[in-house]
């Protein structure tokens, strides 16, 4: 049950129906960033943003930002929104939720006669998904100033990301960094089963776990399978094996701490693979995530010594984990925390803090300003796939909260001047 908000359920179910209908033929639910599907998707966009009052336009970064001038713009800009691009047979919801719950908002404030003191900008990031060009969150970071300039030369089907951020209106060389946003919020369906299984409707993120990839790469030696009896080989899988299920021990014990944990050795490469050669070489990715710091120092430090010890047992050599990527966790800003479960008491929303352990543009958008997020539940978890669902109802109830936390801060914000 929505209290007292002009946040219309049937508008948000059927723009997101809308938006659904522009995928790739025979491919639901395809619109990739930088895709015709993509670009057309955001023509819609851009029509319903210009519907409900805004001036639209499109920034360096490539993002797509609808703008409705605050009565005193020099207080500077809440912006409120997500992402419109899918992944390859994606959902309808990942992303798209959040965007059309920050259009919603607009369309209330409008409904209601309120036009608020900061401005209001309504956005769409470019590419938050890995995109063609083997990145993500391109948009996002284009506007936090946090995209390498090296990414502009990546490559893909014969173009680059420098004229893929043309083709879609922006300019790679322009000056795409936002200074003058005060408070930056998104919706997100949770992609897990929490809120479900705990008859919750929103989730106030606490943090966007940061992520850790660690590669390792085990030296065995090829032997003969058949002749080389069992005690004198150098077994490349089986000590990688070994690894793997340390990672999993250790990651279960982290994870039953206080901070969300995960980790999973998502990429797995075994040489020669041959049915009668005894494994020589096996190359492993791991993806590690953690809410809380300390526990990722920890996850690093005791699989730095389990693998000496593993290769001590085995008589295969180990790399030493090598640090691929390192990224820390971004904490929601307690201000918003609080002013988004206010929000939540508002609207009637049943909620709970929780992390995020996928990444958002939420927390690129936290280099430059005050920045939160909330989860909607999402049926069964699922998510990344066709069969991913949330309900209208559940969305415009997450939207009643965003609406409402907008109207808190347009106030509260004016204090902190
Ligand atoms: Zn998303």
């Amino acid at each position: 049950m929505i209290l007292n908000s002009k946040v219309r359920t049937d508008r948000i179910g059927s723009d997101i129906d809308a938006l659904a209908a522009i995928t790739e033929p025979g491919r639901p639910w395809t619109r990739r960033a930088f895709t015709p599907m993509f670009l057309e998707g955001r023509k819609w966009l851009e029509k319903a943003m210009q519907a409900a009052g805004a001036v639209t336009r499109i920034d360096a970064a490539g993002n797509l930002i609808g703008t409705i001038p605050g009565k005193r713009p020099e207080l500077g800009t809440i912006m409120v929104g997500s992402h419109s691009d899918t992944v390859p047979d994606g959902g309808r919801f990942d992303g798209i939720a959040g965007v059309i719950a920050a259009l919603e908002v607009a369309r209330a404030l409008r409904d209601q006669g309120v036009v608020l003191d900061h401005t209001l900008e309504v956005v769409d990031f470019l590419a938050e998904e890995v995109s063609i060009f083997g990145v993500s969150c391109i948009g996002s970071r284009g506007m936090s100033g946090t995209r390498p300039a090296e990414w502009l030369a990546r490559e893909s089907d014969g173009t680059t990301l420098e004229q893929g951020i043309t083709d879609v209106g922006g300019d790679a060389h322009g000056d795409a960094v936002r200074r003058d946003i005060k408070a930056f919020l998104e919706l997100h369906i949770e992609q897990g089963p929490v809120l479900q299984d705990q008859k919750l409707d929103v989730g106030v993120v606490s943090a966007i776990a940061g992520i850790t990839r660690i590669e390792i790469i085990v030296d065995g030696r090829a032997d003969h399978a058949g002749t080389t009896p069992m005690g004198s080989r150098k077994d490349a899988l089986t000590t990688a094996s070994w690894i793997a299920l340390g990672v999993e021990e250790l990651g279960k014990a982290l994870a039953s701490g206080e901070g969300h944990f995960a980790a999973t050795v998502g990429e797995f490469e075994m040489s020669p693979n041959a049915a009668n050669v005894v494994p020589a070489r096996v190359r492993m990715l791991i993806d590690a995530r953690a809410e809380v710091r300390e526990d990722m120092l920890r996850f690093i430090d005791e699989l730095d010594k389990g693998v000496v010890a593993i290769a001590e047992k085995t008589g295969v050599t180990v790399s030493t984990p090598r640090l691929v990527s390192d990224n820390p966790p971004t904490p929601g800003d307690a201000e918003l925390i609080d002013v988004l479960e206010a929000a939540c008491e508002t609207a009637g929303a049943r909620h709970r803090r929780m992390a995020s352990g996928a990444g958002h543009d939420t927390a690129w958008m936290a280099r430059i300003t005050k920045s939160a997020m909330i989860f909607v539940p999402c049926v069964d978890g699922r998510s990344h796939s066709p069969d991913e669902f949330a309900t209208s109802d559940d969305i415009a109830l997450g939207a009643a909260v965003l609406l409402d936390a907008v109207k808190a801060l347009d106030t509260k914000l004016q204090g902190t001047e």
